[in-house]
């Protein structure tokens, strides 16, 4: 537990370059972590209203069930959100703690949901990627620990 708050200490305390947004407009970014189905039912109501899209971080593990009595997402929510124009975002397969995990075991994890994910995309590419509870060890702070945070998100095969 220690080193799981000092990682998210150092993350928070890192220094990260801002971007600034062009447009004379706010932004607001919605995002739906984990893809509960009441994200899709009640959720994209809601966006609809003020003509809204989402960011859906979806984990694959959690398609078509039920875990401690939230249901999650399934397969035609996932194609019913694409449909809709909103945007899934990569997760890790598993929803495992980020900073516990191996270099290689996060970018397989990460890697297995780009994988299944993708036949949900028509042809798009994930373009963002949710580490588990904002959690993340400096490795993953861009997206994949052996991917520059610039380069894009893992080919789609
Ligand atoms: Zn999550």
């Amino acid at each position: 537990m220690l080193a799981m708050r000092l990682t998210r200490f150092i993350a928070r305390m890192t220094n990260v370059r801002p971007a600034r947004l062009l447009g004379a407009k706010p932004i607001a970014s919605i995002t739906f972590d984990d893809f509960p189905k009441s994200a899709w039912t009640v959720g994209v109501p809601l966006l609809a209203q003020y003509k809204a899209r989402g960011t859906y971080y979806t984990a694959g593990n959690f398609c078509g069930r039920t875990v401690e009595g939230m249901e999650f997402y399934d397969d035609a929510d996932l194609r019913a959100l694409v449909a809709a124009g909103h945007e899934i975002g990569c997760h890790g397969f598993g929803h495992q703690p980020t900073p516990s995990l191996s270099t290689q075991t996060l970018a397989q994890d990460m890697d297995r949901n780009a994988r299944f994910l993708a036949p949900f995309l028509n042809g798009a590419k994930l373009e963002s990627y949710a580490a588990w509870r904002r959690a993340a060890r400096l490795r993953a702070a861009g997206c994949a620990p052996d991917r520059r945070a610039d380069s894009p998100l893992p080919a789609i095969t």
